[in-house]
């Protein structure tokens, strides 16, 4: 069996349980791709058993801290059961959900999302990658489902050193049956249509479901005249709205499939197409033509992509979260109201509330900071595992 031994004083974070080697940290040793080593201290004591990264800055990714513990298939297949069986933990009002999240459920690399009764996944680590075929087995036998399509194109596979891949791994249609790929969850009490294989993702935006509630929640109780919901996708918050009775909402988005779709969504749910806007444009050059337009809003979401993936951006991206965010608070009604996002693992909670208060003053808005939001509870973060806290968003209200 082999070995990767650390360098003296590296050991602390897998005590922690932390499940990720950093190749800074490895004073000798390795493996082939997906391989199972023994992780050891300077000084030879077990620490964790691990798959190998060989390419990767994140060298190793432990499967287990217990040394008794045998990494097979009946292994993987019971930590997949127990992150299928730890969702019924949580109230989740959507049958499209985050059945594994990684490292946050013991299974580094490996994302499952399931919508209705087909299960799409990515596998974003060479250990995840060795062990496809046993997961895949274990995910239709735990679920219950039989289709299983593989979304294996995320830029992770890059730095693992792996292809991209994408297509059925179970339950493939036959010719002339229905391709399969075009989905239709329904989240709370409306209907969203989703596409698995060209969708971001795996097809949707599971780990926004709960502050789509509470924009709804709000909006029912506020009955928003003019919505504006910047980095829209497919319209989650624009349906949010408007179902709760927003009298416009405007959706602004670079890709126009998922303006598309964010259209057929109000098909779906039966709302009058006037009374929405779609606009396949940048945000933040709209913003500024809102601004020199004096156009002025009751409620607006912000909800970026990842500008800063790692701390190494976070420089450049508190800048451009500034920047959004002082334009949109400087089209805010008095009263009205912005949820504000930031799905960057390189900002941090902190930061981002800072970057966000540092628009405020810009713009000059006074605001109270009404609610702090962050990820759907199917998209966990564990105590061993910060990393996992990517998503935060605030809830902002313009002082009257
Ligand atoms: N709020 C959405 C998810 C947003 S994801 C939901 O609830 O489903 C971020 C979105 O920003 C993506 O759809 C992407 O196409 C879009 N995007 C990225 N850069 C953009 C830009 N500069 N201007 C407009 N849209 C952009």
């Amino acid at each position: 069996m082999k070995v990767i031994r650390l360098k003296e004083g590296k050991e602390k974070s897998l005590f922690r349980k932390h499940p990720w080697v950093f190749d800074g940290a490895v004073a000798k040793g390795s493996g082939d791709a997906g391989e199972t080593v023994r992780v050891e201290s300077h000084e030879g004591r077990f620490l964790a058993w691990a798959a190998v990264s060989p390419q990767s800055r994140i060298r190793a990714r432990a499967w287990s801290f217990d040394e008794n513990q045998r990494i097979d298939a009946a292994f993987l297949s019971q930590s997949v059961a127990s992150a299928v069986a730890a969702r019924r933990l949580w109230d989740i009002q959507s049958d499209g959900l985050r059945l594994v999240h990684g490292e946050s459920d013991g299974l580094p690399g490996l994302v499952v999302d399931r919508y209705g009764d087909t299960l799409v996944a990515q596998f974003g680590s060479c250990g995840a990658e060795r062990w496809k075929k046993v997961l895949a087995d274990a995910l239709l036998a735990h679920t219950g489902c039989h289709k299983l399509y593989e979304r294996s194109d995320a830029s992770v596979r890059q730095l693992e050193g792996l292809p991209e891949l994408t297509g059925w791994l179970a339950g493939a249609p036959q010719a002339g049956e229905d391709p399969g790929l075009e989905l239709v969850i329904r989240e709370h009490g409306w209907r969203l249509g989703l596409n698995i294989a060209v969708g971001h993702k795996t097809g949707f935006y599971l780990d926004q479901r709960d502050s789509r509630k509470r924009f709804h929640d709000w909006t029912r109780q506020r009955r928003f005249e003019r919505v504006l919901n910047c980095f829209c996708y497919t319209g989650g918050f624009t349906v949010a709205a408007l179902v709760a009775g927003a009298k416009h909402v405007t959706s602004i988005d670079s890709s126009a499939a998922a303006l598309a779709q964010g259209q057929a969504n109000l098909q779906l749910n039966g709302l009058g197409a006037e009374r929405a806007s779609w606009l396949d444009a940048d945000v933040n050059a709209s913003l500024r033509q809102f601004v020199k337009e004096g156009r002025r809003f009751d409620a607006i979401v912000l909800d970026p992509p990842k500008f800063a993936p790692t701390s190494v951006h976070a420089e450049r991206a508190a800048r451009a979260y500034k920047d959004i965010n002082r334009l949109a608070l400087s089209l805010l009604e008095p009263g009205g109201v912005l949820f504000t996002f930031s799905c960057s693992g390189g900002i941090s909670a902190d930061l981002f509330h800072k970057i966000v208060a540092s628009a405020g003053m810009d713009a000059g808005v006074d605001a109270f900071i009404s609610e702090r939001l962050g990820g759907a509870p199917d998209h966990p973060m564990t105590v061993n595992f910060p990393e996992g806290e990517y998503l935060k968003g605030l809830v902002l209200v313009n002082k009257p």
